[in-house]
């Protein structure tokens, strides 16, 4: 299933191996179905294993499969949206509460990641958000100011300071936040995986869920080969969800494209200059670019694209003139692996909580923010199965999906207005 080089790309080639798992036969039965083994799924399971519940979770292709195997590894702490807009949309009473889970987010990915002793790169060194111009420098400050207020750990840095970071002056300065970090994103959903089934949680994959019906006061879930029949049913899909099981978590969502370029492993004496803090980094450009360390000094630098359809060629020859501009020695650096997945966008840009049907329940929507809050709302779904977490206690409302209006065609406009950026001439 990993065997599409632009799938998973560097993070198939670093990661530890996944635990042995085998597709469901037959007939089993548990408290629990939790499909999807992403970040939601897999801590989910594993928050409810802990409690002694019987836990089976269903994958349709590979434990980290859909974005857990696939995104940037950025660890951060809250949305894109920033805490008072956040707070606008949600009104106060959701809106405080998201901010103070999701600003508590990282703090909770690093705990398991000790907690389990995860092999997965972890580096607690914070992330810059990097102002491109006057514009993104406006932006970052009113950023860090809507954080300190709340007590966060942040604080914008000078341009002269961000460059002694970075290696390269291109920065009109950064928000560092301190709460942040990164990770080697498929060995932390491999990780938890280990966890999960350590602590008694069944997985298959392999397993699609392809038919769910009422069974009793229960569920009846068919895959290929077997049938699982559970209580209650939490669905970790995302943007990532396939067939025809509650195809609306996904239809409600627009798929942004985003692609990851990693070098070959780093001179020494570049990397005491590019980011020897090992900070995570991307910019304040709409069509922004990333980029970070691996622990054997690559440089994985991505952007906003897909790589097919002419989208490979234009994105690799721009992210080649993109690192050479921002460090001419990387000039002609060779490119060890490249990939690419899709972000799932909502119309507001913030997760959501739905009630499917009779305990069935999921939370998606991480708009391109998913590791720390899949992890903190999939132990926030555990405490809602296990009937510890009532729906007024959540940090987001309960909401019926809506389908995203014109979905396809702003898709297609996302992937072409990725390449016109990204052709020669046009950015950076
Ligand atoms: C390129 C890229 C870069 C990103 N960068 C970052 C970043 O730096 N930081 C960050 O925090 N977030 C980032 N994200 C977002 C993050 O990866 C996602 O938000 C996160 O993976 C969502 O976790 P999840 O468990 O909900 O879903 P996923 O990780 O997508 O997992 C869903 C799983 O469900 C399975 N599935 C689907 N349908 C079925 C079915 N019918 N039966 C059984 N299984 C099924 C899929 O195979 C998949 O394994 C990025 C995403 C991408 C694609």
């Amino acid at each position: 299933m990993f065997s599409d080089p632009h799938s998973h790309g560097l993070w198939a080639i670093t990661a530890p191996p996944a635990p042995d798992t085998t597709p469901l036969q037959g007939e089993a039965a548990a408290d629990v179905a939790v499909i999807g083994a992403g970040y939601t799924g897999l801590s989910t399971a594993l928050h409810l294993a802990e409690r002694g519940l019987r836990v089976v979770v269903l994958e349709a292709a590979e434990i980290g499969f859909g974005g857990a195997g696939r995104n940037v590894g950025l660890v951060n702490a809250g949305m894109w949206v920033m805490p008072e807009a956040l707070c606008a949309g949600l009104g106060d009473h959701f809106g405080n509460r998201l901010i103070d889970l999701l600003g508590d987010g990282p703090r909770q990915v690093f705990e398991l990641i000790d907690r389990h002793a995860i092999p997965c790169e972890a580096e607690r060194q914070g992330t810059l958000h990097l102002a491109v111009g006057a514009k993104g420098l406006a932006e970052i400050t009113e950023r860090a100011r809507q954080w300190q207020k709340r007590g966060a750990p942040v604080e914008v840095l000078s341009a002269a300071a961000t460059a002694a970071r970075l290696g390269t002056s291109a920065y009109a300065g950064a928000l560092l936040d301190r709460r942040a970090g990164t990770i080697q994103p498929l060995a932390y959903a491999r990780g938890l995986a280990r966890a999960a089934i350590a602590a008694g949680a069944v997985m298959h994959t392999r397993s699609p869920a392809l038919g769910l019906a009422r069974a009793g006061a229960g569920w009846r879930i068919a895959t290929p080969q077997g049938v699982l029949r559970a209580k209650s049913v939490v669905m970790g899909t995302d943007a990532y969800g396939s067939g025809p099981v509650f195809p609306e978590i996904r239809t409600q969502q627009v798929h942004l494209p985003y692609f990851n370029f990693a070098t070959e492993p780093l001179p020494a004496d570049l990397l005491a200059r590019i980011t020897p803090g090992r900070e995570g980094c991307w910019d304040t450009r709409e069509v922004l670019t990333s980029f970070r360390r691996d622990a054997a000094g690559r440089l994985v630098f991505g952007s906003v694209g897909a790589l097919r359809r002419g989208g490979a060629a234009v994105h690799r020859a721009w992210a080649q003139r993109a690192m050479a501009r921002l460090w001419p020695e990387l000039k002609g650096v060779r490119i060890e692996a490249a990939w690419y997945g899709q972000i799932g966008m909502t119309a507001d840009n913030l997760p959501r909580f739905h009630r499917l049907a009779e305990n069935v329940i999921t939370v998606c929507g991480y708009n391109g923010r998913g590791i720390a809050p899949g992890t903190v709302f999939g132990k926030l779904l555990a405490g809602v199965v296990a009937g510890e977490v009532a729906d007024a206690d959540l940090p987001l409302p309960v909401t019926t999906p809506q389908p995203a209006g014109l979905r396809r065609l702003r898709e297609g406009w996302y992937e072409a207005g990725a390449q016109l950026a990204h052709l020669a001439g046009a950015r950076l």
